[in-house]
């Protein structure tokens, strides 16, 4: 759980966010664009804010399979299926349009695609900052901006790559609303909004302004080699295998794995 407290002044904690989720999640065609569409019953569920693991999610859902990453390629490698599924279970992270008095949502699949790619980039970049790797950097700077970056000094990238960080973060940011509960024992601030991606990017910020000697100390890669799903996860002290591959799961994969290899 993240938890932090300003000691002196008062009680900041945890986003405030309700979303709905429905039964399924279809694929819709209107005027030659691709969209997510709710099917079957809604239900509000609250998502796991306080847990990493929920940016992770999205981040996860990018595939990379070559080394030149261009927004389009990231993009494109967001399957739908994919793209269904985490709706299904986490819900529209925001929606374009409501129809019969919001018995049903759409989203269109790009705009879920630019978010999560946005959000990757983002995230990859920070890693490549902290390791101070001159080669990562200009990668994702580059398809990020769009435009050729490689004969800016080391210098220069970094300012770029830490100011496209605070501004696409911070854009998210601004649609925050702090709001107070009054109710004992615990008064405390939370912040309200009712995007999913605003609150994926508030992990974000809240995963880059940790201390430094936590910094990214808990991010952990499932590993293949040992029967894991190759995804990110967040997980503490020596905790091996993200939420979704139990020990159980991994080791059955392995033995299987090795059975093929025999
Ligand atoms: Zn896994």
């Amino acid at each position: 759980m993240v938890y932090f407290e300003f000691e002196e002044i008062g009680n900041l904690i945890d986003v405030d966010v309700a979303v709905t989720t429905w039964e399924r999640i279809i694929l819709r065609e209107r005027e030659g664009e691709q969209y997510l569409v709710s099917g079957g019953a809604p239900k509000v569920v609250k998502p796991p804010t306080t847990d990493y693991n929920f940016m992770l999610s999205l981040i996860n859902l990018v595939k990379v399979s070559d080394v030149s990453v261009s927004f389009e390629g990231l993009m494109n490698s967001i399957s739908f299926e994919a793209a269904a599924k985490w709706v299904q279970e986490n819900g529209f992270p925001e929606v374009e349009h409501y129809y019969l008095d919001g018995a049903y949502a759409w989203l269109s699949l790009s705009r879920f695609r630019r978010e999560v790619v946005t959000l990757w980039l983002l995230f990859h970049l920070w890693l490549a900052l902290l390791y101070e790797d001159e080669k990562e950097i200009t990668r994702y700077l580059q398809s990020l901006a769009a435009r050729n970056i490689s004969d800016f000094s080391f210098r220069r990238k970094k300012i770029t790559a830490q100011q496209f960080i605070s501004d696409l973060i911070d854009q998210r940011l601004k649609e925050m609303q702090p709001r107070i509960s009054a109710y004992l024992p615990n008064p405390r601030i939370l912040l309200h909004t009712n995007n999913l991606f605003t609150v994926a990017y508030f992990q974000l910020a809240l995963l880059i302004t940790q201390k430094d000697e936590t910094k990214g100390k808990n991010l952990k890669v499932c590993p293949i080699e040992e029967g894991g799903c190759g995804n990110l996860f967040w997980g503490h002290g020596n905790r091996k295998f993200c939420p979704l591959c139990d020990r159980r799961t991994a080791y059955s994969r392995r033995k299987k794995k090795n059975k093929n290899s025999n």
